[in-house]
């Protein structure tokens, strides 16, 4: 599988002089799977803008091509691409969205709604391509085309959904946005407040937090790449724990206990310099508790081969040291 970053940032987008290297755009991932597999995407932040003009030079502008869209959840950073994206208008062209069930409202209404006016100039309804929904449900297993897909729920607010992929043995996940598994259970709610110093967790919390880091567990078991929420720092999380994000400590730690065996940060908080991200890259690299664990930074253009364990390791395209920054 190939595995390419349009867009690794959280919360908003953020061009700039100090997020260039690692780029400013908003949550997406392309997966592709050997000549002729299925086009995947997950989370269709700002990054899709530009996928969808290189899938445009494609079959896409003959309105002949078909595409598969994963998505984590419906906050803007990760679905505000989606009006921009160019094929969407061309008929012929067939997309299968996929996401979580709501009991409130419809997916394809959700969806809707960010292009209805005032907010955006063209309805939904106008969309030219053949567009399908599918709501998941928490722990849902299906396939596309020769690709098992899996997921599993998150600690985030309004719940967000984390992937598998497995293809000919090797195998991603992608774990965004998610709290850590401790301090506060996050559900479809909005917490105002942290919770206090020394407050207990209640049991019934506690148990499902303990089932939802065993999902993810086991989502992530033997993958040959995770990629996870890293928006925050200890100092920041310690903060904000009800805003539900981790940080890089929390991906090494389930990435570890899965026996995963590539990590790429991901989600990067808006704020965060490329040197910055420079500088946690190198600490998680140098943290004992990463040993054995190939670390990268997920950056803009990136993209990492990631194969069966029997053959290499996940590498960036080209060779390299895995390490991020080296955007394309
Ligand atoms: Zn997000
Ligand atoms: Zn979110």
């Amino acid at each position: 599988m190939k595995v390419r970053f349009w867009g690794v940032r959280g919360s908003f987008p953020v061009p700039g002089e100090s997020t260039n290297r690692y780029g400013g755009n908003t949550s997406c991932v392309e997966v592709r799977c050997g000549d002729g597999g299925p086009r995947i995407i997950i989370d269709a932040g700002t990054g899709l803008r530009k996928l969808g003009k290189e899938m445009m030079a494609g079959e896409f502008a003959e309105g002949k091509g078909a595409a598969h869209l994963l998505v984590s959840h419906t906050h803007w950073d990760h679905i505000q691409g989606l009006p921009f994206f160019s094929p969407l208008y061309q008929k012929g062209n067939r997309f299968h969205v996929y996401a979580r069930h709501r009991d409130d409202t419809h997916l394809r209404a959700v969806f809707a709604s960010q292009s209805d006016t005032p907010y955006f100039p063209v309805p939904f309804d106008q969309v030219q391509a053949d567009v399908s929904f599918r709501e998941l449900v928490e722990g849902a297993r299906f396939e596309i085309g020769p690709v098992k897909v899996r997921c599993t729920r998150l600690n985030h607010p309004w719940i967000a959904m984390a992937y598998r992929l497995d293809h000919e043995g090797a195998s991603i996940a992608y774990v965004t946005d998610t709290a850590p598994f401790r301090d506060i259970l996050i559900e479809e709610e909005f917490i105002r407040k942290p919770p206090r110093k020394g407050e207990q967790l209640k049991r019934e919390d506690q148990d499902k937090l303990d089932a939802m880091r065993e999902g993810v567990v086991r989502l992530c078991e033997g993958a040959d790449l995770v990629i996870y929420d890293t928006q925050f720092t200890p100092e920041e999380y310690a903060q904000k724990p009800h805003w539900g994000h981790s940080c890089p400590d929390d991906a090494i730690e389930i990435a570890q206990a899965a026996g995963a065996r590539a990590l790429a940060l991901f989600h990067h908080a808006p704020e965060r310099t490329d040197d910055a991200i420079d500088r946690i890259l190198a600490s998680c690299r140098e943290d004992p508790k990463s040993k054995g664990l190939s670390l990268l930074a997920a950056s803009e253009g990136l993209e990492v081969t990631v194969t069966a364990p029997e053959e290499a390791a996940a590498q960036p395209a080209g060779g390299g040291s895995g390490g991020g920054g080296d955007a394309r």
